[in-house]
């Protein structure tokens, strides 16, 4: 059954690698069911040995793994995860502008399916004030998610013209 979803939840692995599997495996460790995150978005980076050897591995950079199924909660936010959808960059402090372009593609379908506005999306930070998590400006994205909305429905628009025509 579909939850009433209130927030989406931005997030950083705080790591330089990691992939679903692998980050599944770190929060098992800390007693977690599963992976924390419904989302999570990766780098250049899957495994340590990608940056250990230093081979980034291109074809990961941007893909979104799904992580948690959106029917469950997430376990990422405390008191917020039965009204939320967790959504982790893999990162520390920098993140690519592949995940960037890949986060909002996400959150504009994300947004769709539950009704939600981008004063819905929130950085962990904003829950927690002894977190700095997902360490992203969230009022700058949140303009810059406005931005991107609105150019995508004025493309959107477009290309259903040209559809029609
Ligand atoms: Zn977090």
């Amino acid at each position: 059954m579909r939850r009433k979803i209130k927030y989406i939840i931005l997030h950083c692995t705080d790591s330089l690698w990691g992939e679903v599997d692998e980050v599944r495996h770190w929060h098992k460790q800390r007693g977690f069911d599963d992976i924390g995150y419904h989302y999570l978005i990766c780098n250049r980076y899957p495994y340590y040995w990608n940056l250990k050897e230093n081979k980034p591995d291109p074809l990961f950079d941007g893909v979104v793994q799904k992580g948690r199924s959106e029917d469950i909660p997430g376990a990422h936010t405390k008191g917020k995860n039965s009204l939320s959808i967790g959504v982790a960059l893999v990162g520390t402090t920098k993140f690519t502008a592949s995940q960037f372009e890949s986060l909002k593609f996400l959150l504009k379908s994300l947004m769709e399916k539950y009704n939600l506005s981008v004063a819905n999306i929130r950085g962990h930070y904003e829950f927690n004030p002894n977190k700095t998590c997902p360490n992203i400006v969230m009022n700058t994205f949140r303009a810059e998610l406005r931005e991107y909305l609105t150019k995508r429905k004025i493309k959107d628009k477009k290309e259903r013209y040209v559809r029609k025509a």
